[in-house]
């Protein structure tokens, strides 16, 4: 079985005051709870992960720097990271990608940099709106996935989000099927580069737009193993209960 994973991006939101939605989502989470991570901005990491200690919430980055040290001012590198006590950093986000010119070379560099510290890359993957009425999607997922992905991707050192961009934070969701054939190509497309006993272990999220009242329809599509979710990801009273649907998928 693939473990479920329920991802929150805070983005650049959220002061140490924020922090008290983690004992909140603690009470709320379901008994057989999936996987919870929540990776709130870089300066909150150390006290997230204080914080979530006896939650059974794990606390992730949004980000790290290719480089293990150096002289790179203003960036954080993944074993700083790890050093707070998190365990999972985001790379290749689509607002990295398009603010920071980030390619897929770089984000496959940070996914190696991320796994030499010991944390889980949760690597991002997804096309834009032009690309998605192009009915390019397909093609540009295999584009990210070949040059995104290190070669010695694990089911425990990799998560991967498919978050079409169009969907982020736009309150515009693909319909089930389009999520379905994007997943299943993506699973295959593991499975043919990394055969079926690695490919079938490795989690799956969706990202864009999961709110409340969507997150049970696409938990159906079979190789969605949980979500990456922004906005909805702030306040446990929203977050609860995607991972609630999680939990029931
Ligand atoms: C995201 O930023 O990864 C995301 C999916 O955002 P939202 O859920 O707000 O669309």
């Amino acid at each position: 079985m693939r473990r479920k994973l329920a991802a929150g991006n805070w983005k650049m939101n959220g002061t140490a005051a924020s922090l008290t939605e983690l004992e909140a989502l603690k009470s709320s989470l379901p008994t057989n709870a999936p996987d919870v991570v929540i990776c709130p901005p870089a300066p909150l990491l150390y006290r997230a992960t204080q914080a979530a200690k006896e939650t059974g919430i794990q606390i992730g980055a949004q980000d790290c720097h290719m480089q293990e040290s150096g002289a790179f001012t203003g960036d954080v590198s993944a074993s700083m990271i790890a050093d707070t006590g998190a365990t999972h950093v985001i790379v290749g986000h689509s607002e990295r990608r398009d603010a920071h010119e980030e390619r897929d070379r770089d984000v496959r560099k940070k996914a190696k940099t991320a796994w030499a510290a010991g944390l889980t890359a949760i690597i991002c993957i997804g096309e834009t709106l032009e690309d998605h009425e192009a009915n390019n999607t397909l093609d540009i997922i295999a584009g990210q996935l070949a040059g995104s992905l290190p070669s010695a991707v694990t089911p425990t050192n990799t998560v991967i989000a498919y978050e079409p961009i169009w969907a982020i934070g736009t309150g515009k969701v693909p319909t089930l099927e389009q999520i379905v054939e994007v997943h299943d190509f993506i699973r295959e497309r593991l499975t043919s580069r990394y055969g079926t006993e690695i490919a079938d272990m490795i989690p799956l999220l969706y990202g864009g737009s999961v709110k409340p009242d969507n997150a049970a329809t696409i938990f159906k599509a079979a190789n969605v193993d949980g979500a990456l979710v922004g906005g909805a990801s702030l306040k446990a009273a929203d977050f609860a209960p995607i991972i609630t649907a999680l939990s029931q998928s």
